[in-house]
């Protein structure tokens, strides 16, 4: 017996080690603290991209034991130092956000706290919080009470849960998934591409559909395309739209598109992943009209509500097609299964144990109110207009006239190939690197691509990108020796 109270004792003596005391959580608190506001303070001044490796060996475990200061210094020479700073104001390439201060602490709260958000008889006030974030997205998105959601790590598994649901409320499987249809177009997210392989679509028939010149759906194809498949005998079952492309942040008709999911019986679903939030805004409201059609939508707080990254969103108006695949009971959860009970995060997706994501979008929309989002939504799209302005006076060839803040630009060499011209430019860019700027093709063009999403980025942001862009195009204009 006092084996057994000597063991536990000695063991207690060292584990106690894994609760710091009051004291060390005090040093900490304050080393950390001064530690992210000298970044976020140094964040103007320094670089957004650097092209250089992390070196593996000093990011080792190797079970010993080391000091805070220690790692952090570690941490900005190893992981800050390189590759992209995403919570630059600098970082106008992909889709960006930035992190909001508040999302951290919110973070840090639902940690010290670790509430758990999967199921509502263990944390009522913590999933009451994440079903009342999402009660709020539907009204923004005017998605009737009676639809349900799920706060889901990103777009991509947030697009996930939707097509499953889709899937399951139609019934695709066995025989019936070679003859059924999903209409999209090309410039869809790649994530739902993946998404229908992971729910063992890989082998329906894809009609990737031809777009009009601002890149978005064209209806009256897409009413051919479904008049000739239904001749055929076959099963269109799906349409799939954008509001706000990843490649060009083309909006598609989304009403119109409605309208024909609809008349023809189909589930129509939304990817509003970057888009989705400038629906707040008085200049872009219209362009989203009949997205309250869509039997889902996916949003992604960590890019238009500029969160840092973690936070996706799906909403879905059937609700049992949703619990189809994710509802699930078993003996061990007897205590926490009780109909009467609100619904349980768990129950619309594939996670059961999972971080309380909501606190990091539910502190900040209280603590500033929701005016600052859309202020700072709105002024994106401003921004974007600038930026376009000063590369066409610049002599640059600009892309449409975008729906919202994604745009694309080309010099237009007249001696050398164009294609290798603004290759040769956008690697220049990069090496630059204090704004970081990405690149894509378009129907075989090779074209340099803005994404302007940051609460960071600011009108003197853009002043300095445009001086940068300047710096490498008479630098790509010598190489080629124009
Ligand atoms: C970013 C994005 C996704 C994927 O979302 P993640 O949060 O990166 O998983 C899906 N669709 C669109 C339109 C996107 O912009």
């Amino acid at each position: 017996m006092s084996t057994l109270l000597d063991k536990i004792s000695n063991l207690e003596k060292k584990s106690a080690a894994l609760e710091p005391s009051a004291a060390e959580r005090e040093t900490y608190l304050s080393q950390i603290g001064k530690y992210s506001g000298n970044f976020i303070d140094g964040l103007a001044a320094r670089n957004t991209f650097s092209n250089t490796q992390a070196n593996a060996d000093k990011l080792k475990i190797d079970g010993v034991k080391k000091d805070l200061p220690t790692l952090l210094n570690l941490y900005t020479k190893e992981v800050i130092d390189h590759g992209l700073i995403p919570s630059s104001g600098g970082h106008i390439g992909y889709i960006p956000g930035g992190g909001l201060f508040l999302s951290a602490i919110g973070d840090f709260l639902a940690d010290i706290s670790n509430e758990y958000a999967g199921m509502y008889f263990g944390s009522p006030g913590a999933v009451t919080i994440e079903n009342e974030l999402i009660n709020w997205m539907k009204k923004v998105f005017r998605f009737p009470e009676t639809a349900v959601g799920n706060l889901t790590s990103g777009g991509s598994i947030a697009n996930l849960i939707a097509l499953t649901a889709a899937r399951d409320k139609h019934g695709i499987k066995n025989d019936k998934i070679e003859t059924s249809v999903i209409y999209l177009s090309p410039q869809v997210h790649h994530c739902i591409h993946k998404a229908l392989r992971i729910i063992g679509l890989e082998d329906i028939i894809v009609r990737e559909l031809e777009l009009d010149e601002h890149s978005r759906i064209r209806p009256d194809l897409l009413k051919k395309h479904l008049e000739v498949d239904r001749i055929a005998g076959l099963h269109p079952f799906m349409i799939i739209a954008s509001a706000g492309t990843t490649d060009t942040g083309a909006v598609d008709p989304l009403d119109e598109i409605g309208d024909i999911a609809h008349a023809h019986e189909m589930w129509y679903h939304i990817d509003g992943a970057y888009g989705g939030f400038f629906i707040l805004t008085d200049r872009a409201n219209e362009k989203f009209k009949g997205i309250e059609k869509a039997d889902s939508l996916v949003i992604d707080p960590h890019k238009g509500l500029f969160l840092p990254y973690g936070l996706g969103a799906v909403l879905v108006k059937d609700k049992e097609s949703l619990f189809h695949s994710h509802h699930y009971t078993a003996n061990y959860m007897q205590d926490a299964n009780n109909p009467d009970l609100p619904l349980n995060p768990a129950d619309v997706s594939p996670e059961l144990t999972k971080h309380f994501r909501g606190l990091r979008l539910w502190l900040p929309l209280q603590i500033h109110g929701i005016e600052p989002f859309i202020a700072c939504l709105e002024e994106k799209l401003y921004l974007t207009d600038y930026f376009r302005d000063a590369l066409a006076k610049r002599g640059f060839e600009l892309g449409p006239k975008p729906d919202l803040s994604v745009s694309y630009f080309w010099y237009p060499s007249k001696k050398t190939d164009q294609n290798a011209f603004n290759q040769k430019l956008i690697e220049l860019i990069h090496e630059d690197g204090r704004i970081f700027l990405s690149s894509t093709k378009l129907n075989g063009k090779q074209v340099i691509r803005m994404a302007i999403l940051s609460f960071r980025t600011k009108k003197e942001t853009i002043d300095v990108c445009v001086e940068m862009i300047e710096r490498c195009l008479a630098k790509t204009k010598v190489f080629f020796g124009e």
